[in-house]
């Protein structure tokens, strides 16, 4: 049997980058978007290629919608090149930036931004992917903890991620008669580059996530790839449309 081929958006660091080498030790080729980091991206590949795995990069700004359609064209193409394929399995939409403003202060250029790459990017970027998604396939949004709890500071950020969990039932809905499973996974504060990588670098915001967490740590990306990986594996193929938090158990 042919392997199954996962596309995973913002690939080239953290979550994305993780998940990425967990599915290739899982068997998965792989299609990895970057946005800036080329050369990170690059690494990833040969580290996902020493691990007998075959897979691209392809540069992808998902906050440019209008960017898509010649997306998925040059997609179209390497996966007839290199798979001799029209379609891929699983798509994962990791993309993101965070920005931390209180609510007073959020401007419309800040909405508007994480707007288009947490919810409008994805929205679009799956519609536009649905003929090269393969029926059976699957589908993983990344989502937040912080749509179920509140921390000052993420008003915007966490309500694009509620708008992507609702657009992961209905995706659930909507693609089930094709046998796609769509879900979203909401990780609690991990420690990444993400938001300028607070949580890693900030020894005082380090040690309240830590305090505010059952488990008693921060996350890490090897707590989040496998849970991915997890739903994307035979095993999860009867879970769908479920907010699966990973999280430690944070404000609990
Ligand atoms: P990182 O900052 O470590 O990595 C972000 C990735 O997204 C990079 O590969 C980056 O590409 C890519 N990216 C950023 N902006 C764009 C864009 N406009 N278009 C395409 N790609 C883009 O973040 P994480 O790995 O931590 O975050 C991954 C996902 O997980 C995000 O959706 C985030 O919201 C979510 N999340 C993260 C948490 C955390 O605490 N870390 C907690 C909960 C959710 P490049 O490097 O090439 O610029």
């Amino acid at each position: 049997m042919d392997p199954k081929i996962a596309l995973i958006t913002g690939a080239s660091r953290g979550l994305g980058r993780n998940t990425a080498l967990q599915l290739a030790a899982q068997g998965v080729d792989l299609v990895l978007t970057y946005r800036s980091q080329r050369e990170e991206a690059q690494s990833l590949l040969a580290e996902v290629q020493a691990l007998g795995r075959r897979a691209v990069i392809l540069p992808l700004d998902i906050a440019k919608t209008d960017s898509i359609p010649a997306f998925v064209v040059e997609l179209r193409q390497q996966l007839r090149e290199v798979w001799d394929a029209e379609q891929f399995d699983f798509l994962v939409n990791n993309a993101g930036i965070g920005i931390h403003q209180a609510f007073a202060e959020t401007t419309p250029e800040q909405f508007d931004e994480l707007m288009r790459i947490h919810l409008k990017g994805p929205y679009f970027l799956t519609q536009a992917l649905l003929p090269l998604i393969s029926d059976g396939g699957r589908i993983v949004n990344l989502s937040t903890g912080l749509t179920r709890f509140a921390l000052p500071g993420y008003s915007a950020y966490a309500a694009m991620k509620g708008g992507i969990e609702v657009l992961t039932r209905y995706l659930a809905k909507e693609l089930g008669p094709r046998g796609i499973a769509v879900n979203a996974v909401a990780p609690g504060a991990i420690e990444t580059d993400f938001g300028g990588g607070l949580v890693r670098d900030v020894a005082d915001v380090n040690r309240f996530v830590a305090s505010q967490t059952a488990l008693g740590r921060v996350g890490v990306p090897d707590d989040i790839g496998p849970v991915i990986a997890s739903l994307l594996a035979p095993a999860g193929r009867w879970i769908n449309a479920q907010r699966i938090e990973a999280s430690g158990g944070m404000f609990v």
